[in-house]
């Protein structure tokens, strides 16, 4: 905590009003909703998708009483009782503070840059030097220019070592982020691909990147090109193949389940094994054993720790419980700022009112005083049902009255007394470290899954979704299509997290997907798009909103409304121009205003229609001719029914491809989950992965044949594997004999033979693989779509309700 004084005394205020002086500080808070302790906040009205000034007000009911702001003009009549200070940017001003409480921290600190794996390397350092060492590590990929201000804010000021992940994607940046982190050493993990768009080429990013190592004694690296390497030689040992490389590696053996990979260290030659055989994994864990080396371990110890890693890729995980439940399944660490994302993730959910968490003791934490009351605060804030307790120091941790607690002792003795916890209806939170095993637990509260799965990645979603509203000028409203289980990406899981990132509108192609949302605690305006008379009652029962396509409907629903006395109820009017689905025609618009206009049952709340090719360069004179049409007959309904309403013709494509045409509100699909086939403009993250097990290998002589109707011929001896997906899970029979290509430890392999029910067959000849492996069911999506002649959008959408969705996020 530093005085308010202090504080501002590290920025540069333009203009400041301070009623109350005599303030502790030990928040900065950029987003209302996730404010607890408004009294020791600083609330910064940053200006990102949203103006941070729209939320001050919420700020102050919550008791902040200090507010960094830049509009000078913002009224604050109605705020005596707090201190405002203007700053002409209110993330720098953040930033300021952050590097400020830098400047106090003692102990060193790492920073972490580069393309790939920032994450699991902070991850894995952490878990490798946690026995001897306390770790701060900033929470999960906290590494904006927010993200990183945020987590040098939350450096204790007590630890061994600080490892903090820093990314960026645009030149400029880092200096900024080195001006906050101030690394002591710094670890590069490789330059890819990723985020080119921000720059003119490799050298310009790599330059820009080696920034943050500007004052850093040493800096660890991945193999990168010779520029880094004459610069600066002594300061930055790397590893990789080369005579120059301080941790050089002769060569790479790969067995069943695990590589041992022989590599001198200066003068000393050894051989070190780690349980995974993948690329990026082998990466990572180099660049972990080159910075224990550095720090003075001894290979034996680092061998030791390294056989404990597992490769991990997911982290929190939303799953089906048994009993209708929803288990967030945690188990891999436990510290206090992952806690609270964890808490705050359950808080979002709405699927079932009651929510409960299971929390296991922390692993290498002291147990302070202070800790001790940071955790107990954390916990009575998240009012929760019921809190059982893993491990006898956390008898001490107590929690609101509301609340039921149990302790046991170890995770075996929960297991054993399971019975007597009720978790029916309820939102589960099992959050632990990886020493108390509570995947066990997990796997007794959730539904047996089937062996292949469909992982939704919930950052990469939300990471489409802002992509998306950097397009779109602040007034410009975004409805999120949520058809087809969302697409194939599932129901309320998705429709939870857009209700929290405060989308305007959903949208659902039948009732009964939109009673189910509503069931599910969605609050959400939702319009239901092709409605059928039968389906009126759930329509209005739900609240939901039904797109109105032609007379018949309308005077339906209209009839409807009046049995049941209801007025002014909204309407969306689709309107066809050029489409031919669904829609009023030109011609039929004034028979339908004649009929709006005698009645006030509904009321129009938007009119929209569609484009059919809005990313086709070649469908260019159609859309704008569809777009004029549009705009004529909006201009018509307006002048008739004398009120307006909102205005929206816009897909994927379209948002991109006409910014002119986004009016009052765009409808974003595809591109949410991931793709875009009509454009390259922005950076898509894929949401969905479809995954499978190989369940068995043979090897078989040139001679023999794979599968049905003998289709599978072989052109050599072969290996062959077969894992668990067919067309009754969605793999389209047109997969089969090679058409179709899966990932297998990094190697893409094709199908052989007819595909079948539920299972396939591949040739995995040329690699090395075995059974039990996972296997990437699309690689590529957008390419396989196009191999069997179709588009990403059936695929996804075919993917069979008997495939799991487990939803996970960082
Ligand atoms: C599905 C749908 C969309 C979204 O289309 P994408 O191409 O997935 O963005 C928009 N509007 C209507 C009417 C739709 O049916």
């Amino acid at each position: 905590m530093y005085s308010l004084s202090e504080i501002l005394d590290s920025i540069q205020p333009v203009r400041k009003q301070i009623v109350i002086p005599s303030l502790l500080i030990d928040t900065l808070s950029y987003d209302s909703r996730k404010i607890r302790d408004g009294e020791h906040s600083i609330f910064f009205a940053l200006k990102d998708q949203r103006d941070g000034h729209h939320y001050i007000a919420d700020a102050y009911h919550k008791g902040v009483k200090t507010f960094v702001l830049t509009d000078l003009s913002f009224d604050i009549s109605s705020f005596a009782e707090a201190n405002f200070v203007w700053v002409e940017d209110a993330l720098e001003a953040l930033q300021q503070i952050a590097s400020f409480h830098r400047k106090h921290i003692q102990y060193p600190v790492i920073a972490i840059t580069g393309s790939n794996g920032k994450t699991i390397v902070k991850e894995w350092l952490t878990q490798m030097l946690r026995k001897d060492n306390h770790i701060y590590q900033s929470p999960k990929s906290y590494n904006s220019q927010l993200g990183v201000a945020l987590s040098v804010w939350g450096l204790p000021n007590q630890a061994d070592l600080a490892i903090i992940e820093a990314g960026i994607s645009m030149v400029g940046e880092m200096a900024r982020l080195e001006r906050i982190i101030q690394p002591s050493w710094g670890i590069f993990t490789g330059l890819g691909t990723a985020h080119r768009e921000g720059f003119d080429s490799k050298e310009q990013k790599l330059e820009e990147k080696w920034k943050l190592f500007r004052n850093a004694l040493k800096v660890i690296s991945a193999p990168i090109n010779a520029l880094v390497d004459f610069r600066e030689p002594e300061k930055s040992p790397s590893w990789g193949y080369r005579d120059k490389d301080k941790l050089q590696i002769i060569d790479i053996k790969i067995n069943n389940s695990q590589s041992d990979i022989r590599l001198r260290y200066q003068d000393d030659f050894f051989v070190l094994s780690v349980p995974f055989k993948d690329k990026a994994s082998l990466d990572n864990m180099l660049t972990c054993t080159l910075v224990l080396l550095e720090m003075g371990y001894d290979k034996e110890e680092i061998q030791r720790r390294l056989m404990e890693l597992k490769p991990l890729e997911m982290r929190l995980q939303l799953k089906k419980g048994k009993n209708n439940s929803s288990i967030i399944d945690d188990s891999y660490s436990n510290d206090l700022a992952s806690l609270e994302i964890a808490l705050h993730f359950l808080s979002q959910q709405n699927q079932y009112s009651k929510k409960k968490l299971i929390l296991s003791d922390f692993e290498g934490e002291r147990w302070t005083p202070k800790f001790q009351e940071k955790l107990q605060k954390l916990l009575s804030l998240g009012s929760l049902q019921e809190i059982i307790f893993i491990g006898s120091r956390l008898d001490n941790i107590f929690v609101s009255s509301d609340t039921q607690r149990t302790v046991y002792p170890d995770t075996d003795t929960l297991l054993q007394n399971i019975g007597k916890h009720d978790f029916s209806e309820s939102v589960v939170l099992i959050k632990g470290a990886r020493k108390y095993r509570l995947e066990r637990l997990s796997k007794l509260l959730t539904e047996k899954s089937h062996e292949t799965v469909l992982q939704i990645n919930l950052n990469a979603l939300e990471h489409n979704l802002k992509q998306y509203r950097s397009k779109l000028a602040p007034h410009v409203k975004l409805m999120v299509m949520v058809k087809a289980f969302s697409y194939g990406s599932g129901s309320f899981e998705i429709a939870n997290m857009l209700q929290f990132n405060n989308v305007d509108y959903l949208t659902v192609a039948f009732a009964d997907e939109g009673a189910e949302l509503r069931r599910a605690g969605v609050q959400l305006p939702i319009m239901v798009l092709s409605p059928h008379e039968s389906a009126f009652e759930d329509i209005v029962r739900y609240k939901l909103e039904p797109e109105i396509y032609s007379v018949r409907v309308l005077k339906a629903f209209i009839a409807y409304l009046q049995a049941k006395g209801l007025t002014d109820y909204p309407v969306h009017i689709k309107l066809d121009t050029g489409m031919h689905r669904l829609g009023f025609m030109e011609h039929e618009v004034d028979e339908m205003l004649e009929i709006l206009l005698r009645q006030s049952r509904v009321k129009v709340r938007s009119a929209f229609s569609h484009l059919v090719g809005a990313g086709d360069p070649q469908l260019l004179a159609f859309t704008q001719q569809q777009i004029s049409l549009y705009q004529r007959l909006v201009k018509k309904i307006e002048k008739h029914i004398g009120y307006s309403f909102i205005r929206h013709i816009c897909n994927t494509s379209g948002i991109v491809h006409h910014p002119e045409a986004h009016m009052d509100m765009v409808r974003l699909g595809i591109g949410l989950y991931g793709y875009d086939m009509t454009s390259t403009a922005l950076d898509l993250q894929e949401v969905g992965r479809l995954k499978t097990t190989i369940t068995q290998i043979k090897r078989l002589p040139m001679t023999e044949t794979v599968g049905y109707d003998r289709k599978g011929r072989l052109r050599r001896d072969s290996v062959i594997a077969t894992v668990k997906i067919g067309y009754a899970d969605g793999y389209s029979r047109r997969f089969g004999n090679g058409v179709g290509e899966m990932m297998v430890n990094g190697h893409v392999v094709r199908t052989v033979g007819n595909i079948c029910m539920d299972m396939c067959m591949l040739d995995i000849t040329d690699i090395d693989a075995t059974e039990g492996d996972e296997v990437i069911v699309f690689p590529d999506l957008a390419k396989a779509a196009n191999d069997i002649g179709t588009i990403p959008y059936e695929l996804l959408t075919g993917i069979s309700s008997r495939v799991k969705r487990v939803y996970y996020y960082e």
